[in-house]
């Protein structure tokens, strides 16, 4: 993957995962504390061992905003959450098909992986 997002090797499996069409969270090797954004080292015991876990993909808006600067002068604009995933950890992304009158506080949403510019990106969109 050439993708620009794949700035540093702490997130590669991120994306690694999300071209395979799995949505992966870091995991602490030695305590099992998920975290995202993904670091070097854990928050909770300092451990800098880690492996990852794969998401279920549901969660629940708990903030968006809609984003009025287009990446490119094509781009509509887009619902940017952030997501707190049923594992526990939050993650920002974009809302595709948002319900009539717009995202709401608590909405549930499933992953749903979009090509976005020639790679699959984890976007979410209301459970049915
Ligand atoms: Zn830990």
């Amino acid at each position: 993957m050439s993708d620009a997002r794949r700035s540093a090797p702490d997130d590669a499996f991120f994306w690694d995962g999300a071209a395979a069409g799995r949505l992966l969270i870091q995991r602490c090797a030695d305590c099992g504390t998920l975290r995202h954004p993904p670091a070097p080292m854990c928050g909770s015991c300092g451990s800098l061992a880690w492996d990852t876990a794969e998401a279920s993909g549901r969660g629940r808006v708990v903030s968006w905003m809609y984003s009025v600067h287009p990446n490119r002068p094509d781009d509509e604009p887009r619902i940017v959450i952030l997501v707190q995933l049923d594992e526990g950890t939050r993650l920002v992304s974009n809302l595709i098909d948002p319900p009539r009158g717009g995202p709401y506080d608590d909405l549930p949403v499933t992953v749903e992986f979009c090509d976005d510019r020639g790679s699959l990106t984890p976007y979410f969109r209301v459970t049915s």
